[in-house]
């Protein structure tokens, strides 16, 4: 017997036969003897939804509304589940967050989880239940509700299991598990059996959508293994866990990308020491999630500076970035949203050369022209224009011998959870 934690995204409980699906799902798991615990995610759009409500009634809605409002969404899931459980004849509980102490520090939006209680879900558990625990939100030491940013399910699945010492956190997508690629870009992608945890959190940290990059960093410092699947069908996905000798050593695991982040640039800003600090000072105050910085050669004693932050930061940092140019009595600053970012991931990087640089020869091939880099010692990742970003990822897909030949069938293009932005 074993306790077993599965996850559902949105997708997954989107409509009320896919609800079934899953009570049905998590009621064959409970008769194999397993103890069961389920965390599921806001049934289809329904997180977006509210989103674009709140924006409806207010500009810029206070952070504690704003999670106030987004977790009715997974509350709805939860309640639906255990219901549909029932209509089978067995026997579930619904808890939120809250209610099993999922308690996580004072950040609105993007809130850590800082402890789960299991007490109360091993309760139930010992009572024969299988238990439904919301993702996506918990509370703080006093009371308020908080969210854990969006696809933050994967974090509560990962955090439940650590903190009730599962066998293992089964994530059930709409993917059949991790892909050398996103496979709605590269139809030749192929899905990986395992991966270490250190290429997943570059990969997830690089755009693939498929798991929270939280989730994995939790699963990494608490140790627990992820096993990354599809609802849809019983195949096997991809492990998650430490890497070690009996995995296929792999130079590069896949090609990620990401079109979520804007450009900024500010012109002509005073080369003299402290000016990067001010810059980035001014962002970090503002809560931009700055990513890649470049600063140019400077001439005349004045540079640019350039960098990435995310879309969704943009009314912040277009601000901070007006503060910045008048404190420093730079010339102006400009925004680019057409840009994306294509990484290059692979434990094996470090120890093989040349990898940088047939990278950038494929690239040159294409006629895709890189306007930032920046490296870990496991990824390369470069920004180019957004219009390019397909023939940039598919090039490097194939230059890197990812490429799965048995690959015939077309993968339909189609919006889902799982697979990467
Ligand atoms: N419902 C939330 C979201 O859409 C959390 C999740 O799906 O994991 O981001
Ligand atoms: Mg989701």
């Amino acid at each position: 017997m074993a306790r077993v934690v599965q996850k559902y995204g949105g997708t997954s409980v989107g409509t009320p036969d896919r609800i079934r699906a899953v009570a049905r799902r998590l009621i064959a798991r409970k008769a194999l003897g397993d103890d069961v615990v389920a965390v599921v995610s806001a049934m289809g759009h329904v997180t977006d939804e509210l989103v674009e409500l709140a924006s409806a009634v207010c500009t810029d809605p206070p952070d504690r509304e704003m999670d106030m409002l987004l977790s009715t969404g997974e509350q709805v899931s939860i309640a639906l589940l255990a219901m549909a459980i029932h209509a089978e004849g067995e026997d579930a509980v619904s808890f939120t967050g809250p209610q099993v102490g999922i308690v996580t520090d004072p950040v609105h939006g993007k809130a850590k989880i800082q402890e789960v209680r299991g007490d109360r879900i091993l309760e139930a558990l010992g009572q024969g239940r299988i238990v439904i625990v919301a993702g996506f939100q918990g509370v703080t030491p006093d009371g308020q509700i908080t969210t854990l940013g969006r696809g933050g399910s994967d974090t509560t699945a990962v955090a439940v299991a650590a903190g009730i010492d599962a066998a293992v956190c089964e994530i059930y997508t709409d993917v059949d598990g991790v892909y050398t690629a996103d496979p709605r870009l590269v139809p030749a992608a192929r899905k990986l059996d395992a991966i270490g945890y250190e290429a997943m959190l570059e990969m997830a940290a690089s755009g693939a959508g498929v798991l929270q990059l939280r989730s994995v960093e939790f699963a990494r410092n608490h140790g627990v293994v992820i096993h990354c699947r599809s609802s849809f069908n019983d195949s096997p996905g991809t492990i998650v866990r430490e890497a070690d000798a009996t995995m296929e050593q792999a130079i590069i695991s896949g090609v990620t990308h990401d079109t979520s982040e804007a450009k900024l640039t500010i012109r002509d800003v005073p080369d003299r020491p402290g000016v990067a600090a001010l810059v980035f000072t001014r962002m970090a105050e503002a809560n931009v999630n700055v990513d890649m910085i470049i600063q140019n050669v400077s001439e005349d004693g004045r540079t640019d500076i350039s960098f990435t932050a995310p879309k969704t930061d943009l009314v912040r940092a277009r601000k901070a970035a007006q503060d910045v140019v008048t404190e420093l009595e730079a010339r102006t600053w400009s925004v680019d949203e057409g840009v994306a970012k294509i990484s290059l991931v692979g434990a094996g990087m470090k120890t093989h050369p040349g990898v940088a640089a047939q990278m950038f020869s494929t690239l040159a091939d294409a006629g895709v022209n890189i306007d930032m880099i920046s490296t870990s010692s496991i990824r390369i990742s470069c920004v180019i224009e957004a219009e390019k970003v397909g023939t940039a990822v598919r090039a490097l897909h194939t230059s890197f011998g990812l490429d799965d030949d048995a690959v015939t069938a077309e993968v339909s293009p189609g919006a889902g959870e799982g697979a990467g932005k």
